[in-house]
């Protein structure tokens, strides 16, 4: 057991470690140390909680804790880069659900009853929105693990007057709040309990609302929404580190959610109330001209000719795991005098940075990693672009063609190099569903295959 005094400490020290981490994590020479700021900060966190006064049984604390570790190391271990994003939905998922869990509980507490005044209403209204958050994070973070896994189709499910539905299912929120706050003992119950299912409801329509391309606000929307749940959770336990812990998280993610919606060209209020990911106002343009095909030797030929490389890795690196052979590519150019650089779309993959954490892993250099708008203005002036398994975030239609439903979000625009050269399996389209003109364009060249086999047939090739 330890002190209250001692507990406020530890707090105090935890919450500057999740300040650091989120700090460290802001660049990727500073990443790892910023991760483990977070792990000392947890366990501190941890730690402090289980051994502070008030709380008994710590045997069944100790079995459950042994018992999620387990699950979460086996889990973490066996997990595909490619599947990280729907790992990420799911445990956001969980932080949704404990909100919920532990606002019922709160509720029905026999502490709760012993609250008079004022203080028993802030409690209850603490209670309600915290369960209405967390009931909207734990279902809306499910619907979008199913996306993510390909579960659910990625196409926005929209009707006509969904907003209209929406805030009506809000209105009805407030006003079983307010009856939920006058309702004495624990009879507000039945109150708690439809408002749960009208906030489920709701966090399964905002998600299925969203498409295809604009999936990504969603994971970062949803990374928010579970922080603030875990901040309303902190309130309901009066626990200061999880109000500290969730607000760091809910802003941070509300941050991201801008950064992406800036990225995307999106309005972030329109990202808030779902729905957005259907902007296109027609069909789709007639796509002209014909597809063209190297194989790896011509494309080698190709290279050994340029002096300006530019890379554009998309989700069927990560699929391919070609991001090994793809340095070894980038050494062998570089060799031989040629400038070679990546240029990364901040929304490409499936994840925010997902394409930062292959290349790191490979070890390629940060300073040849470029944003896409350092990268955009060099392309005229690039002799070969190397796309490998990306789709959607080259697509010159969300430029070109106001009917396309990716219509206004900026794309790294390599068609205007010399020339592409296109590496993915077919002619399938991205996770938006859409043709990609690009494939069309008398400058590209679609090299077929695996990405991983077309890398190692190009070095072999070199
Ligand atoms: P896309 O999903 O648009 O395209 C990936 C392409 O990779 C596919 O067309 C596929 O074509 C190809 N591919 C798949 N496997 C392989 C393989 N083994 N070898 C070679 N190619 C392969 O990816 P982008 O990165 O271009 O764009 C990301 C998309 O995902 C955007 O629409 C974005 O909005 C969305 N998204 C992004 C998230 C994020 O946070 N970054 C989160 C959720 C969604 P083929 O089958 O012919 O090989």
């Amino acid at each position: 057991m330890i002190s209250t005094g001692i507990q406020t400490a530890a707090y105090l020290f935890a919450s500057i470690l999740f300040i650091l981490s989120l700090g460290g994590l802001s660049s990727q020479e500073s990443a790892k140390r910023g991760v483990l700021y977070g792990i000392v900060g947890m366990a501190i966190a941890i730690l402090s909680t289980v051994l502070g006064a008030g709380v008994n049984g710590h045997s069944y604390i100790i079995i459950a804790l042994a018992i999620a570790s387990v699950i979460g190391l086996i889990v973490a271990r066996k997990v595909e880069m490619t599947s990280m994003p729907q790992l990420v939905a799911i445990l956001h998922s969980f932080v949704g659900l404990a909100a919920v869990l532990v606002g019922f509980g709160s509720y029905l507490d026999a502490h709760t009853q012993t609250l008079i005044g004022s203080e028993h209403t802030i409690h209850l209204v603490e209670v309600f929105i915290g369960v209405f958050i967390g009931a909207i994070t734990f279902t809306g973070s499910i619907i979008a693990w199913g996306k993510l896994d390909g579960k659910i189709t990625s196409r926005a499910l929209a009707y006509k007057g969904r907003h209209a539905v929406n805030i009506t299912l809000v209105v009805v929120s407030i006003v079983l709040g307010v009856r939920f706050a006058m309702a004495p003992e624990t009879s507000g119950l039945i109150d708690l309990l439809i408002m749960t299912a009208i906030a489920s409801f709701i966090g399964i329509m905002l998600v299925m609302a969203i498409g295809g391309a604009d999936m990504p606000v969603v994971v970062s929307m949803l990374n928010s929404y579970s922080g603030w749940a875990a901040a309303a959770a902190g309130f309901m336990l009066g626990n200061d580190l999880l109000i500290v812990t969730g607000a760091l998280v809910g802003s941070s993610g509300a941050i991201l959610s801008i950064i992406m919606c800036e990225a995307m060209n999106r309005s972030f209020i329109s990202v808030i109330f779902g729905g957005f990911g259907n902007a296109s106002t027609g069909e789709a343009k007639e796509i002209e001209g014909e597809v063209t095909s190297a194989n790896h030797v011509e494309v080698a030929e190709m290279l050994k000719e340029a002096q300006t490389v530019i890379i554009v890795p998309g989700y069927g690196m990560a699929v391919a795991k070609a991001q090994y052979p793809v340095f070894e590519l980038v050494q062998k150019l570089k060799a031989d005098g040629k400038t070679v650089r990546f240029g990364i779309h901040p929304v490409a993959g499936r994840l925010p940075g997902h394409m930062n954490v292959l290349l790191a892993e490979a070890n390629v250099p940060y300073d040849i990693v470029l944003e896409m708008d350092e990268i955009n203005d060099d392309l005229p002036k690039t002799d070969i672009v190397l796309v490998i398994g990306a789709n959607d975030i080259v697509n010159p239609a969300a430029l070109e063609d106001e009917g396309s439903p990716i219509y206004g979000m900026p794309v790294i625009e390599v068609w205007n190099a010399k020339k592409v050269i296109v590496m993915k399996r077919s002619m399938a389209a991205g996770y938006a569903g859409i043709e990609n003109p690009l494939f069309y364009k008398d400058n590209t060249d679609m090299l077929y295959g695996d990405a991983k086999m077309s890398v190692d047939e190009l070095n072999k090739a070199l």
